[in-house]
């Protein structure tokens, strides 16, 4: 395993411009201008945020996981990480981060994924894919479930086993962990704040994040 690269922002909260709570099972849509930093604050641990990202002046490129992987030859993300849209260009730099490594490849969980991965009776609970449509349809951008890519999953752990197997393991992260990134152009964040129950990601025990921007 690659060691953990943790590095602490010298961001003040009292200088943040904006400060929410979204419990888990919530979603979060926000445009961020060039230059914005948001900060998500993992606060009791374990938890999953998964996110989107899109341009937010040409919503169609969006993030994509192949780009981003590509670019900086590894899975994980964390501080100097560059998330790419499809075209390739710059969305976010990862500028803090005190978890140290943060999942590309588990993608969100939907009512489909929670029956194949658990069981049929887990049909109608609350899913990542679920809160990232409620989210979408407040729009009027013209999003659809086409616009839905493989997200980043913030906090996840989803080790690669030496035969090129996922596992989807306990949690790497703690209580208060955060992660930063810095837009580098005009972006829209999308994030469920996962309600997954079934899990051991979470420690089955979905909880709340808080969102920090600051504008330089
Ligand atoms: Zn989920």
């Amino acid at each position: 395993m690659a060691a953990f690269n943790r590095v602490e922002s010298k961001k003040r909260i009292e200088d943040a411009v904006y400060n929410e709570i979204v419990p888990a099972g919530e979603g979060w849509m926000y445009d961020l201008e060039p230059g914005q930093t948001l900060r998500i604050v993992d606060l009791e641990g374990n938890q999953a945020a998964d996110t989107l990202f899109f341009d937010a002046d040409n919503p169609e490129d969006h993030y994509s996981a192949v780009r981003t992987i590509a670019g900086q030859g590894n899975i994980y993300l964390t501080t100097g990480s560059i998330l790419r849209a499809e075209s390739g260009n710059a969305l976010v730099e990862i500028v803090a981060d005190t978890c140290g490594r943060h999942d590309t490849l588990g993608g969100s969980c939907s009512a489909q994924s929670n029956t194949v991965r658990y069981s049929h009776d887990k049909l109608h609970m609350h899913n990542c894919r679920d809160t990232y449509m409620l989210q979408l349809a407040k729009r009027d951008g013209g999003y659809s479930k086409r616009d839905l890519a493989p997200n980043v999953n913030f906090f996840m752990n989803v080790p690669v086993t030496p035969d090129g197997g996922l596992e989807f393991a306990d949690g790497v992260s703690g209580p208060g962990c955060y992660v930063e990134m810095t837009a580098k152009r005009r972006t829209t964040v999308l994030i469920s704040n996962c309600p997954q129950l079934n899990n051991p990601c979470n420690a089955y025990n979905p909880t709340p994040i808080q969102l920090l921007i600051w504008n330089d």
